[in-house]
């Protein structure tokens, strides 16, 4: 998505106001993102630099990390970035973007502030049961005799991760 910021160029204090969409990053994992990002916001022109303020809300798929089922989120993560004019310089930290012209490209920092927003885990809801790490079943759903009924979290936490790293308890992958 680009911005023209043509009218405020040479106008400390100008505003441009601006709102699209912009194609959603791609990603290597097993989330998909479900509609293009929906961008809303605006640039000042600060004297310095250009400073963009926007609401990035978008949509995407993803599989719950405790019971694998697929589930759709939305989710809107606010952006303050600032852009100066002319080319990257040796040296150059990462703190703000840079442009050169009228037109100011927000894809990278609009797919950067994106990824940032994801959450470390998906998980489909707090409540979420998960799979029994002895039989399988999905216990959302139904509820199996294999696990004594108050475990220990701790203990339950550590036998995930064994039965995520493929050997569970009975040295045998859930795979
Ligand atoms: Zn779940
Ligand atoms: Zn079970």
């Amino acid at each position: 998505m680009k911005v023209n910021i043509g009218p405020i160029c040479d106008m400390p204090g100008g505003v441009v106001e601006f709102n699209g969409r912009q194609e959603a990053p791609n990603l290597q994992t097993g989330l998909v993102f479900t509609a293009p990002v929906a961008v809303n916001g605006s640039v000042t022109n600060t004297g310095e630099g250009f400073l963009v303020k926007a609401l990035l809300s978008f949509q995407y798929k993803v599989n719950c990390d405790r019971c694998l089922k697929e589930f759709d989120r939305a989710q809107e993560t606010e952006v303050v970035e600032e852009f100066m004019a002319g080319p990257v310089e040796p040296g150059e930290d990462d703190l703000f973007f840079r442009f050169s012209g009228d037109i100011i490209d927000l894809k990278d920092c609009i797919s950067e502030n994106v990824l940032f927003a994801l959450p470390m885990s998906f998980i489909c809801t707090p409540e979420c049961k998960g799979l029994c790490p002895e039989c399988g079943k999905d216990r959302n759903i139904e509820s199996c005799t294999c696990v004594p009924q108050q475990l220990n979290p701790q203990f339950e936490k550590l036998r995930n991760l064994l039965s995520i790293e493929g050997g569970g308890p009975n040295g045998k992958s859930k795979k």
